[in-house]
């Protein structure tokens, strides 16, 4: 497929579920900053500003006829971050022969994202056919927000996805040497690497060095490695980092060029509608301030406040974190725009460049294909 093919508006799919919305905060600070309230171009260093737009940003008006008459026509939205954010719109991942879901409950995303992951696992099965189903476990809740013990799956565009095994497994299972089928896990990498838009991958260090290893012994340009892994910066801005915690799954992160975009001007556009939560800070209490002083410093009113909290009388405590309404959505951000792709360099081809592979790729190549 022609990446040209993931940013169009694809109105498939679009899922028949309810519009439900998230009433989780969508900014969390002690000291707001509204500028920074909804965080949608996390750029990492490593990636330079794109040149190209991803997706035509809609008109205003035409958002909020399309609000009025029919808002699930707007299609899946990624609104906000993924540690504070809501999906609107959800969609499920549908079922495949190539896969096996470990929640339906918790497998809603964006047309963007599930595209992503079943393009991915597809590739795979073209290189190596008759491969085990993977694991898909969570992305989102259907109403967007926090999902169990995670910080982030918040707005479709997060998924933890598992290994493939010498044999196939019904769920996560800690990755060893022993048991991985690397050829096939590595390829699951690349093609998310150079066929979707991904922001990042999560993995833990020892996968990791497996990966890293056999894709070396497979050929893979070792400078284009040595970024992917961030083996030049200590890991920091690398697109495979290490958290804890991913030793039996990979969470991988994507860009949405449509659902972040739309969703980015349509924000105050279902706010004003009634049809998405308005957005929140949170305030840890120092002694002395009142509701009255929050009211003030916020420019919300007291029983706005206690409303939010739940708080039967007008006593708050210091130390204490409460949510605050505000009544101004932060200004829209610049239109978002998904950085270019990190590919591999082309391989070389000349019998000169055979004969002497050192000097061939020696540089990255950082944009589309
Ligand atoms: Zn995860």
């Amino acid at each position: 497929m022609k990446t040209s093919d993931n940013r169009r508006h694809r109105p498939i799919l679009v899922c028949a579920t309810l519009l439900v919305v998230a009433v989780g905060s969508l900014v969390e600070a002690d000291q707001p900053e509204l500028g920074g309230a909804i965080d949608l171009s996390p750029i990492s260093a490593l990636f330079p500003a794109a040149p190209e737009p991803t997706a035509p940003s809609p008109s205003r008006e035409g958002l909020r006829l399309l609000i009025q008459l029919d808002p699930k026509a707007l299609g899946p939205l990624s609104i906000g971050s993924p540690n504070a954010g809501l999906l609107f719109n959800p969609q499920p991942m549908p079922e495949g022969d190539l896969w096996q879901i470990r929640n339906p409950r918790e497998t809603y995303g964006t047309t963007e994202t599930l595209g992503f992951i079943i393009k991915a696992i597809e590739t795979v099965e073209a290189q190596f056919p008759g491969s085990p189903r993977l694991v898909v476990g969570d992305i989102s809740r259907p109403d967007g927000g926090r999902l169990n013990w995670h910080a982030s799956h918040q707005v479709g565009r997060d998924v933890d996805l598992g290994f493939y095994h010498r044999s196939e497994v019904e769920d996560f299972l800690r990755g060893r040497k022993s048991n991985l089928d690397l050829p096939r896990t590595w390829a699951l990498v690349r093609a998310l690497v150079t066929e979707t838009d991904v922001h990042r991958i999560f993995l833990d260090r020892s996968v990791q060095r497996y990966l890293y290893s056999h894709a070396l012994e497979v050929g893979e340009n070792r400078l284009w490695l040595d970024v992917l892994f961030g083996r030049y910066t200590g890991g920091k801005d690398a697109l495979i980092q290490h958290v804890r915690g991913h030793r039996d799954h990979m969470h991988v992160r994507f860009y949405n060029a449509r659902a972040q975009e739309w969703g980015r001007i349509a924000y105050p556009l279902l706010v004003k509608a009634g049809l998405a939560p308005g957005p929140t800070v949170t305030h840890r209490v120092r002694s002395g301030e009142t509701l009255s002083h929050l009211s003030r410093r916020y420019g919300t009113s007291t029983r706005a406040i206690r409303r939010a909290n739940g708080l039967r009388s007008t006593m708050i405590r210091a130390g204490r974190r409460y949510v605050i309404p505000i009544r101004k959505i932060p200004p829209e951000a610049e239109p978002f725009v998904v950085p270019p792709r990190l590919l591999p360099p082309e391989p070389s081809t000349t019998a000169v460049e055979r004969a002497a592979p050192e000097a061939a790729g020696t540089s990255v190549t950082i944009g589309r294909p």
